[in-house]
């Protein structure tokens, strides 16, 4: 008789808002350790928290992108565990009232649509993080407090190709909604798979559940191992035990025996009140959804479209993969080539200068007035050696705001590049004429020196300069005199 595996996963998207879920620090998860904290979320006593409306709105959103019930009332409840990274000793969380219940998404799977159920989402904080180095075990409570959904799928996969796909749509979901930026590298989308196997018709056998897995492709690697070595245990007449593990390299391994519910001690947090949700809150998040309709449809089986992605325009994978994960930035990229642009550096405006302008100022593409056709034009500003790439990255944030056109942008700033050799030979000798001190220090060895000179003809220029004629003139004059 053969063994059935049954899967349940579980997402956890950090929410695309400025500041934490219950103060009002900035969610700056790449600032100094620690610099981002304050007596809330490092939980002093009598500090008292405050809910964050935006990540409420997004979490209505999510539920509502995927058909869930958004409930008017859900309570915050106190999820107790010891953790350094957990200061307060308990993280806050939602238990027997969540945002949303009862919900579903729809996956094309062979060319078959089918429908799997969404049990729950809920709002909550993120912990801290732990660094472990060779001089110790350091904690960073920036991450502290970030909000976060969590999305509960039922337990109704059974293949990890089956949870593959789930995960690929449920991605396309909440990012297309806006409720997350989906950044796998950096924690924003993690899952967690629970997973069994049972004769068909049986009970469900005893689960175990895969911790933090943040790629697609290792859920799926991660569960067929899993998968296997149940069988396994079962098969030679063992029993499987309740636990959670980790997946490491080809294996899981034991992170720690299972947890049930009761041993978190959950109760309503005191200091929360009532979480409500009006209509008006509601429909105003599901008007956001029609602006941006999801496709249900986009998902194709995945390797396959990754290997075409690459195939069709040369990219690197790690670039290919990101623009998949972010059908707004595909589609931007996809539209800068149809529209001439070459396909590396088109990509790498999008992963890069476009991509930190959104970050930096928490809004989404569609928000900004960058048209594709802007990045064709700045990269042949540059090609045409009108502007160097510096200038190109900060007339992106002003195309990104106005929408204005960069050709006119350098034209009316009077931004073009200033290339001419005797105009920099005089500002390289102005330079050196007024730092006698340095010069001599990068004779003496100091070359690093020669950074800081250049950095002044730059500056001297605006930034404007031809970088690579300012810098064969100086290194020219430095080794020269
Ligand atoms: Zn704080
Ligand atoms: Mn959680």
């Amino acid at each position: 008789m053969s063994l059935v595996p049954t899967i349940g996963l579980e997402v956890h998207c950090q929410l695309a808002t400025k500041t934490k879920m219950f103060c009002g620090c900035p969610v700056a998860l790449d600032a100094a350790p620690n610099a981002s904290v304050c007596p809330v979320c490092l939980g002093h006593p009598g500090a008292l928290p405050v809910v964050n409306e935006r990540a409420v709105a997004l979490g209505v959103r999510a539920g509502l992108a995927l058909g869930c019930t958004v409930h008017e009332e859900s309570i915050f409840a106190r999820k107790h565990y010891f953790y350094p990274d957990l200061p307060k000793g308990y993280q806050i969380s939602q238990f027997d009232r969540p945002l949303c219940t009862q919900g579903s998404i729809h996956v094309e799977i062979d060319g078959d649509r089918q429908r799997f159920g969404i049990h729950r989402i809920h709002l909550e904080e993120d912990a801290g993080k732990m660094r472990h180095t060779d001089a110790g075990s350091r904690v960073d409570w920036n991450r502290g407090g970030t909000p976060l959904i969590e999305i509960v799928g039922e337990p109704d996969l059974h293949s990890p190709e089956q949870a593959g796909a789930w995960l690929r749509m449920l991605h396309r979901v909440v990012v297309q909604a806006g409720v997350t930026s989906g950044d796998m590298q950096k924690g924003h989308f993690r899952c967690d798979a629970n997973v069994s196997v049972a004769r068909p018709g049986a009970p469900l056998g005893t689960r175990v559940e895969l911790k933090n897995i943040n790629s697609f492709r290792f859920v799926e690697r991660a569960l067929h191992t899993e998968i296997a070595r149940q069988k396994k245990i079962i098969e030679g007449g063992g029993r499987v035990i309740q636990a959670t593990r980790t997946w490491v390299g080809e294996k899981t391994v034991l992170l720690r025996s299972k947890e049930e519910a009761a041993d978190y001690r959950y109760f309503p947090d005191p200091d929360i009140p009532v979480l409500k949700v009006r209509p008006e809150e509601r429909s105003a998040q599901a008007a956001q959804l029609e602006a941006a309709p999801l496709d249900l449809h986009l998902l194709d089986s995945d390797g396959a479209q990754l290997a075409g992605f690459l195939e069709r325009y040369g990219l690197r994978e790690a670039d290919g993969a990101a623009l998949l994960c972010a059908p707004d930035l595909q589609a931007c990229f996809e539209q800068a080539v149809s529209l001439g642009g070459a396909p590396v550096p088109m990509a790498n405006w999008v992963r890069g200068p476009v991509s930190a302008v959104l970050n930096a100022t928490d809004s989404t593409l569609s928000q900004s007035q960058l048209s594709p056709a802007h990045l064709v034009s700045l990269e042949s500003l540059i090609d045409a050696g009108q502007i160097n790439r510096g200038t190109a990255r900060t007339l992106l944030q002003q195309v990104m705001q106005t929408g204005a056109d960069p050709a006119k942008l350098v034209e009316d700033q009077g931004l073009a590049q200033v290339g001419d050799s005797n105009e920099i030979g005089a500002q390289v000798d102005a330079v050196l004429a007024a730092h006698p001190d340095e010069v001599a220090r990068f004779k003496s060895g100091e070359t690093k020196l020669k950074g800081y000179l250049l950095g002044q003809v730059m500056r001297a220029f605006q930034g404007r300069a031809n970088p690579g004629e300012v810098k064969a003139q100086l290194e020219a004059r430095l080794s020269g005199e």
